[in-house]
C-alpha cells in the first residue's frame, strides 16, 4: 500500500520489505526478506541466513504473521556452512554493527567445562528457532549499522513527549547521523493522509557528512521514508534550516551536534547577524534569509549533548536568543537484570584447591535431581505459572549498582517446588558510568506577539465586556 513498515507493517511480512530477526534476547539482524526466485548464491532454498542457531532460508519466513517463530532448516546446511553469506547472522553482522558476541557466548559459559564437543552440544541444545519481528524505531535503533553514535530509546521517547512532536507535527533534526532519532521522529509525526486545511506530519533532517548522507538517503528509500523525510546534504552552522529558500515551518526541533550554539541563531524568528549566514562548506549560502520556524506557534527545542561544558554555552546562546522555559534533564535509564542464585548448589569451586571428591559428587547429584524435575515440570499442565507468577510478585526489585538479594528460599526449603523457582533473586544494576549518554537541554521560543495581533486580540476578546 505504499506505506513504511515502519509506520504500517501489515499484519504479515513481505518479500523485498524489511524484517527484524530476533536471534537471540538482544541480538538482533535487520533482513530485506527475498523472494524464492532470481539470484541466490546457488541455494536451492533461496537467500539463507545462517546463524549458529541454525539455517533459516528467507522462503520459511515470507508470508507469515509477524512475531511467528521460525524453525531452523532441516535441510543439511553442511554446503551452507562452508559457503557464509554476507548476511551470516553472527560474522557479518558483528562487523557492521560492532554488536556484541555476548549472547553466544552465553551458551558456551552455560557448560561446565569448555570442551569444543561440549560448547558444540550446548549450541545444538539451545539453537532451532528464530523469531520475525516488523521493524520499529526501537528495534531498528538496537540493530542498525552504526556510523555514529545514536540517540536511544529511553533518550527519545522523553525529547519526542517534551518537544511536543505529535501527527502532523513538523520536526527539524541536524545532525541526521545514523537516523537512530529520525525514525523515532518521523513515526511521532505522521499522520497518514491529513484532512483539508491540515499539516502533514514531516521531519526535516540535516547531515554534513557526505557518505553519511549518502547512506542514510539510501537507507530512507528503502524503508519508504523519504516523503515524509527531508534529508538535505549541509553544514547547518552556516547555511542554517530553509530547504529550497522555503521555511520548514517547524513545530519542534532536535540537535545532536557538536555545537548546538553554532546553529543556533539561525533558529531565530529574525534573520540572523551576517556571519551566520555566509560561507557555507556545502554551497548552501542563504542570501534571502527565512526563519524556519512556525510562526504561529511557540517553538520547542532540545540539544543532545555529553560535556556539561557543551550545555553551559548553549544555555547561554539560549538565554541571548530569547528561548525561554530552559531546563536540562540527564535520562539515568538502568537495566536490571535479576535471577535466581541456587544456594543449595554448591559450583562455586576455589578452581581446584579445595574441592574434594565429595563436593563434585554432591554437584552432580543435585544437577541430576534438578534435570529430573524440569521434566517432571515439563510433562505438567501449565498450571505452575500461577505458582511462579505470585511468588515473583512477593519479591520486591532491590538496589541498583551492586547485587541484591531478596524474597527468596534457599533451595533445600524449596525442594517439591518449580526448579526455576530454588534460590535467592540476585538483582543487579548496570554501572552508572554505562548509563550516562548526554544532558538534553529544553528550551521553548514564543511566537512573535506584534502590535496588529495585539489589536486583533483585542477585537476577538474585548476586555471587560
Ligand atoms: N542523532 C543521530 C542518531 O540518532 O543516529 C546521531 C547524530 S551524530 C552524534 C552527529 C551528526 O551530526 C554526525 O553525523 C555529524 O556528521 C553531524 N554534524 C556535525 N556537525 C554538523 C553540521 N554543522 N551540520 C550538519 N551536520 C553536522
Amino acid at each position: 500500500n505504499g506505506v513504511s513498515p515502519f509506520l504500517d507493517p501489515g499484519p504479515h511480512t513481505k518479500a523485498n520489505s524489511l524484517a527484524i530477526l530476533q536471534l537471540s534476547r538482544d541480538n538482533l539482524l535487520p533482513v530485506y526478506l527475498k523472494p524464492l526466485t532470481g539470484e541466490h548464491d546457488g541455494y536451492a532454498e533461496g537467500a539463507v541466513v545462517n546463524t549458529r542457531y541454525g539455517s533459516f532460508p528467507h522462503s520459511t519466513m515470507l508470508n507469515v504473521p509477524w512475531g511467528s517463530q521460525i524453525r531452523a532448516s532441516k535441510v543439511d546446511t553442511g554446503s551452507r556452512g562452508r559457503k557464509r553469506k554476507r548476511e551470516d547472522g553472527d560474522d557479518a553482522f558483528r562487523e557492521a554493527t560492532g554488536a556484541s558476541e555476548k549472547d553466544n557466548e552465553d551458551l558456551a559459559t552455560a557448560v561446565t567445562g569448555d570442551s569444543a564437543a561440549a560448547v558444540k552440544q550446548a549450541v545444538a541444545d539451545t539453537s532451532g528457532f528464530i523469531h520475525v519481528l516488523p521493524p520499529t524505531p526501537e528495534l531498528w535503533t538496537t540493530s542498525l549499522p552504526h556510523r555514529t553514535q545514536v540517540v536511544y530509546t529511553p533518550d527519545y521517547s522523553y525529547i519526542l513527549h517534551r518537544i511536543r512532536a505529535r501527527p502532523g507535527s513538523v520536526l527539524i533534526e541536524a545532525g541526521a547521523g545514523s537516523g537512530s532519532f529520525t525514525h523515532a521522529a518521523v513515526r511521532a509525526v505522521y499522520n497518514g493522509y491529513p484532512a483539508e486545511g491540515e499539516r502533514k506530519g514531516k521531519v526535516f533532517s540535516f547531515e554534513f557528512h557526505e557518505q553519511r548522507y549518502h547512506k542514510m538517503k539510501q537507507e530512507l528509500s528503502d524503508h519508504g521514508l523519504d516523503e515524509l523525510v527531508q534529508l538535505t546534504h549541509r553544514d547547518v552552522y552556516n547555511g542554517g534550516f530553509a530547504v529550497d529558500g522555503k521555511s520548514p515551518e517547524a513545530d519542534a526541533v532536535f540537535l545532536d551536534l557538536p555545537a548546538p550554539w553554532e546553529a543556533l541563531p539561525h533558529l531565530s524568528r529574525r534573520r540572523p547577524a551576517s556571519s551566520h549566514v555566509n560561507g557555507s562548506a556545502t554551497g548552501n549560502e542563504q542570501t534571502d534569509w527565512v526563519s524556519p520556524l512556525n510562526p504561529n506557534k511557540s517553538v520547542y527545542l532540545c540539544t543532545f549533548s555529553p560535556c556539561i561544558e557543551q550545555v553551559t554555552r548553549t544555555v547561554s546562546a539560549m538565554r541571548r536568543l530569547g528561548w525561554v522555559d530552559i531546563d536540562m534533564v540527564e535520562i539515568a535509564n538502568r537495566k536490571l537484570h535479576t535471577s535466581r542464585e541456587r544456594v543449595g548448589l554448591n559450583l562455586n569451586f576455589d578452581r581446584g584447591v579445595n574441592n574434594s571428591a565429595h563436593d563434585v559428587e554432591e554437584a552432580i547429584t543435585r544437577l541430576a535431581e534438578i534435570e529430573a524435575r524440569f521434566r517432571e515440570h515439563a510433562a505438567k499442565p501449565r498450571d505452575g505459572d500461577e505458582e511462579m507468577d505470585s511468588a515473583d510478585e512477593a519479591a520486591e526489585p532491590a538496589g541498583q549498582n551492586s547485587a541484591a538479594t531478596n524474597g527468596g528460599t534457599p533451595a533445600e526449603a524449596t525442594s517439591g517446588t518449580a526448579p526455576w523457582m530454588e534460590g535467592r533473586l540476585i538483582t543487579r544494576g548496570e554501572p552508572e558510568i554505562k548509563t550516562h549518554t548526554s544532558y538534553l537541554v529544553f528550551a521553548v521560543l514564543p511566537r512573535e506577539w506584534t502590535e496588529e495581533d495585539e489589536a486583533a486580540a483585542a477585537v476577538k476578546f474585548p476586555v471587560g465586556k
